[in-house]
């Protein structure tokens, strides 16, 4: 017969009240009513917050957006074809994040800043929320320092400024994306983080985009994050505040970084197809009404940092395709109305040769110009001034047939000068060159040579100035065109065109 004994039972539940030590965890769990097309409505989210993370039973995680009286709505990351109706949902407490840090450099990331490059795992250092407010006005202070495009038309008469949002613009195939990445090819050396955001094109050019960058050895302070055509419309919506996330982490350092959105109209479509979906009411050209908001909260976060918060810097670089020229739709002109200006590039001048195909006279900066450098100053007033002038003349000279010989100088002036600022793809130009390729063709260096050889001099020249003309490239380091300096320049070229012309 078991005997009981008092004394072991009360010392097991004295065990058993000591270690009493019970986790209480309230979870807010939902069932899915509906799902389909990466949308889900969910009943029984109550404290659901807006943009908080959902996970869904078969792992995949959704966002929820639309908080109504009865329910919830909410866009699946992924196909989300493992979801069935009336699974369980449950709240993670959590505002969309993304893992942030150095590692990320080099990297190829999607919209959740998960590698798809197949290098493996990325250690993070921290984690930053996508949607982070912009910095305030306190906290910043006005654009002084250039940014570098390494492009003759755009240094010289749209200049860029570190901090600064500057728009490019133009029909489809026009170079937009050429513009960008050559100003990423340009930081090479000049400690500045390049975040390139791919939203909505095909994966073979983005694929062909990310060996020209590694080929140029410019991915070391590059990051890719790239969302395709066949990615869920979340994902390539997500994508620009990825980009701007992982910036961010770099600017709140005190570094310089340069995030290019490409581009912005995709995402807007991509934005356009989910509010549709989540039955938000459409507006003008069907897009939802805060279509402007997605856009500005983006722009916004790019900003030059005050001194007490470490002088970093977040330039950004949108891209926006333009239907047939016209940047009177509605979001052109919205995000016209939030940038710092525009590069405006036409196809008519794509189509004639004329690449970059910047069309300088409808480009503006608005706020670039106080970062230009001295020496790019000295020389470029002169170029804008001659450019529009050649314009204007150009196109009633169609008519005339006789022409007075100053007119006829300054056509073939223009013409020259227009040779000059063409520019192969991948081939940006530092400060120096630039500066020197301009006073040559501004002081008529150029006049007496065929403009089928106006290109190949220059190249010659710089080469010839690189051997030559240490000098010179010492004392433009500076960035101020001394005396000096113009003098060796001048003798540079008298003896260039002397060698020129005798190997013709
Ligand atoms: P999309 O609308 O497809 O995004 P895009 O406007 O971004 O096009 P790019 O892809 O940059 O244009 O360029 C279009 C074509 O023009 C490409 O074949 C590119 O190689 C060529 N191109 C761009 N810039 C130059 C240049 N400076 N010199 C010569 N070719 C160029
Ligand atoms: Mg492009």
């Amino acid at each position: 017969m078991v005997k009981i004994r008092p004394e072991e039972i009360s010392s097991i539940i004295r065990d058993q009240i000591a270690s009493y030590n019970q986790d209480v965890k309230s979870e807010s769990v939902g069932t899915v009513l509906q799902v389909g097309d990466g949308i889900a409505r969910i009943y029984g989210l109550n404290n659901v917050m807006a943009g908080e993370l959902l996970n869904f039973v078969d792992g995949t995680v959704g966002i929820a957006l639309n908080l109504e009286s009865d329910n919830v709505g909410a866009v699946l990351m992924g196909s989300g074809l493992g979801i069935q109706e009336g699974s369980s949902v449950k709240a993670t407490g959590k505002i969309a994040q993304i893992p942030v840090g150095d590692k990320f450099l080099g990297r190829v990331v999607d919209a959740l800043a998960r590698p798809i490059d197949g290098k493996g795992a990325i250690v993070a250092d921290s984690e930053r929320l996508l949607e982070a407010g912009a910095p305030g006005i306190i906290d910043r202070r006005s654009v002084y320092e250039p940014m570098q495009t390494g492009l003759i038309s755009v240094d010289a008469m749209i200049p860029i400024g570190r901090g600064q949002r500057e728009l490019i613009i133009g029909d489809r195939q026009t170079g937009k994306t050429a513009v960008a990445i050559d100003t990423i090819l340009n930081q090479k050396g000049s400690g500045v983080i390049c975040v390139y955001v791919a939203v909505g094109q095909k994966a073979s050019s983005v694929a062909q985009i990310v060996t020209t960058l590694s080929e140029q050895d410019a991915m070391d302070y590059s990051i890719v994050v790239a969302e395709n055509a066949d990615s869920p419309a979340t994902l390539q919506y997500l994508a620009p505040y990825t980009g701007a996330a992982l910036a961010e982490y770099f600017m709140y350092k005190g570094k310089h970084t340069l995030v290019i959105y490409d581009d912005l109209s995709k995402q807007a479509q991509a934005y356009r197809e989910m509010s549709l979906l989540l039955r938000r009411p459409p507006g003008r050209e069907a897009f939802p009404g805060d279509v402007f908001y997605l856009h500005s909260r983006l722009l916004e976060r790019a900003a030059k940092l005050s001194t007490e918060k470490g002088e970093g810097s977040m330039t950004a670089l949108p891209i926006i395709e333009t239907q047939g020229g016209d940047v009177s739709a509605y979001i052109p002109t919205n995000v016209i109305s939030i940038t710092d200006g525009q590069i405006f590039l036409s196809a008519d001048i794509f189509n004639a040769g004329i690449r970059p195909a910047i069309n300088v006279g409808i480009s503006v900066s608005r706020v670039g110009s106080a970062a230009q450098v001295k020496a790019m100053k000295q020389v470029a007033g002169k170029l804008k001034l001659e450019l529009a002038q050649f314009a204007e003349l150009e196109a009633f000279a169609q008519f005339a047939s006789d022409l007075d010989a100053a007119t006829q100088a300054q056509l073939a002036r223009g013409v020259r000068l227009r040779e000059l600022l063409k520019q192969p793809q991948s081939a940006p130009l530092s400060v120096p060159d630039q500066v020197a390729t301009i006073y040559t063709g501004c002081n008529g260096y150029l006049d007496t040579l065929e403009p089928s050889d106006v290109r190949s001099f220059l190249t010659g020249l710089r080469q010839y100035i690189a051997d030559n003309k240490k000098e010179y490239l010492d004392i433009l380091s500076n960035n101020v065109l001394t005396p000096e300096a113009e003098e060796l320049l001048k003798e540079a070229i008298s003896e260039y065109t002397e060698a020129f012309l005798a190997s013709k």
